[in-house]
Order: structure tokens, then sequence, then C-alpha cells
């Protein structure tokens, strides 16, 4: 390696911290943050691997701002605010204009949000990066995937199959970042953290969908212990989406696309009206079923039940 891994993190990662509840960043052997009182500490991790998580020629900002944004998108799933985030970089080599890219994308993108980069581990290996994000919520406050109730209503964020639909373009070679909004969408996905912080204590169960809205729903039935009613004609479908590609197209993108990091979630019927005149103002929310007793999710098109196909997005397919 021409740089050395001290001198690696000290040129990339190794910014001082902005946060005042950072009581040591990095150069020590672990960091040391100050955890509000009365908040509970949320953590989340979730590694990207070369090959599989990202295509080659994948621009180096978006794996840094990936990486971080399915963590945040986690954390904004339990209505958390972020805090802090650790990066482990397993790097084939080390490539300078490659690694000041990837952190310029991390950077920003924590920047965004207040994050600030605390610490973490370098090692030689295949291009594989870890991040763990730290946050906190007040604990009464904290959304979970397993207290819906029946007659909840379930509302998805956003446009839900754009990026999806981005990656499929990438994977024909059509398209590259600069001039494709659905591409920039599976690229750049913004997580939803103010959203999920207006969710908490407001919605019944949330989770962000990241492997597709039908499976994602199935498993937030599952884990209330319910089953729910999804209204196929009333599923989000963003303009871009509907301008690019057929009906049953756009459908498939919606119901089986992950990559996009909405928010899943349901809300009790008397408080759905509120909920929607205090949070529209931040993204687009659309209701799209209901829990019920049972198990299972049930599709419906003009009030009829149909079959439809479930398996979330398959980046090889
Ligand atoms: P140790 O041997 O004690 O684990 P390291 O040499 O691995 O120490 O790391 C030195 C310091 O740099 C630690 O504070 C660690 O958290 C931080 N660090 C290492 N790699 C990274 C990275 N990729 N991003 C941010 N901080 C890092
Ligand atoms: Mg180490």
């Amino acid at each position: 390696m021409a740089l050395g891994e001290f001198e690696l993190i000290e040129r990339f990662f190794s910014r001082p911290s902005r946060r005042r509840d950072v009581l040591l960043g990095v150069g020590d052997d672990a960091a040391l943050l100050e955890v509000p009182p009365g908040r509970a500490l949320v953590a989340a991790t979730d590694t990207l691997v070369d090959g599989r998580h990202f295509l080659a020629g994948t621009p180096p900002e978006s794996i840094g701002h990936q990486a971080l944004a399915v963590n945040l998108s986690d954390l904004a799933a339990m209505g958390a605010e972020p805090a802090w985030a650790l990066l482990s970089l397993s790097l084939p080599e080390v490539r300078e204009s490659w690694l000041e890219r990837f952190a310029a994308g991390l950077y920003a993108l924590a920047d965004a949000h207040g994050v600030d980069l605390v610490g973490g581990d370098t090692v030689r290996g295949p291009l594989v990066v870890t991040i763990e994000a730290l946050g906190f919520v007040e604990p009464a406050l904290a959304l979970r995937r397993s207290s819906a109730q029946p007659g909840d209503l379930v509302y998805v964020s956003g446009w839900p199959g754009e990026a999806a639909a981005g990656l499929a373009a990438l994977q024909r070679g059509a398209s590259s970042a600069a001039d494709d909004p659905l591409v920039r969408r599976f690229l750049y996905a913004e997580p939803r953290l103010a959203l999920g912080k207006g969710l908490g204590g407001r919605a019944s169960a949330a989770m962000d969908v990241s492997d597709g809205l039908l499976g994602d729903l199935g498993k937030l039935c599952r884990a209330s212990g319910l089953g729910a009613r999804l209204d196929l004609d009333s599923l989000p479908v963003s303009a871009e989406l509907a301008r690019r590609h057929e009906r049953d197209a756009c459908e498939r993108f919606v119901l089986a696309g992950g990559d996009d990091y909405e928010l899943l979630f349901t809300v009790s019927p008397d408080r759905a009206e509120q909920l929607e005149a205090d949070l529209r103002p931040l993204c687009p929310l659309t209701r799209i079923g209901q829990i019920e007793s049972g198990d299972g999710v049930r599709c419906l098109r003009e009030g009829l039940e149909t079959a439809v196909r479930g398996e979330g997005y398959d980046h090889f397919a």
C-alpha cells in the first residue's frame, strides 16, 4: 500500500468531530459518546459487499453515500435521531482518488444529517464496507414493526420502485447517474429521517422498505401477528416511473423493488387525518391498505383478490 493504514485513516477519516456529545472520536482505542438523559441508544449496522450490493463502475461517492444511507434509514424506521457512525473498511488496495471520492459521498450525507464519524477499522481484503450508525430516541416514541393493530391504515412514503427502475436501467447499461433521475434515486437514495422522527409516537408500527414493499409489508404483518389488505389500485407510481415503463412493470417495481428506503407504516384510523396534515409537507404519503386479523397480505385490484408475485427484487434476475 502506498499509504499506510495510519496515514490512510489520518488523511481520509479523521475529520474533527462537530458534535459536542463526542467526548472522544477517531484516534483512541474507542470513541466516547454521551447519550442524552432519558433517551435510548439506537444501533444499526449494514454491510455492502463489492459485486453483491454495488456493480462494477459504481461511483465511489455513491458507495460512501449508500453505506451510510442504508443505516440511517434503519434509524429513521425506528423514529430515531442519528448522531454517530463507525466505518469498517476492507480494501483490496489503497487508491487515493477512490478513497477521496468515497469519503466525500459519506461525509456529504453525514453532514446533511449532523452525523459524526467517530471510529472504525481499516483492513486489507476484498472491498467490503460496513457502517454502524448510532442515534437516540425517547423510548416511548420508538417505532417498532410488531405493534400494528387490526384496522390500522397502511401507508408508504414517497415513490417506492424508482430506485429499482434506476438499477434496472444501470444494469441494461442504458443510463448513467448524471442524466437519469431514477438512477440517481438508486445511487443516492435519501433516508427519510425527518418523516421517521415525525412518526415517532404517532404511527402504530413502522419499518423501512429495503427489500420490496410487498415482502416488507409481509414482514411487518408477521412481526405484529396480523395480516393486511393491500390495494393495488392505490399504489403510488411516480410520474417519471409512469413515463418510462408500462403499467405492469411500474407495479412490479413498486411492489418488489428495494433500495428506495421509503418508510412503510401503520396508523390508527382516528389519528390518520392529523398525521397526514402534519407530515405531508415532508414528503408524499399514500394510503395503500389496512391491517386485518389473520395472516399474510391479500392484494386487491378493483376490489377483487388477485395473486401477485411477491418476492423481493432480485439484483441478479
Ligand atoms: P486499534 O488497533 O486500537 O483498533 P486502529 O488502528 O484500528 O486502532 O484505529 C485507530 C483509530 O482510527 C481508532 O480510533 C479507530 O476507531 C479509527 N479508525 C480506524 N479505521 C477507521 C475508518 N475507516 N474510519 C474511521 N475511523 C477509523
Ligand atoms: Mg482496529
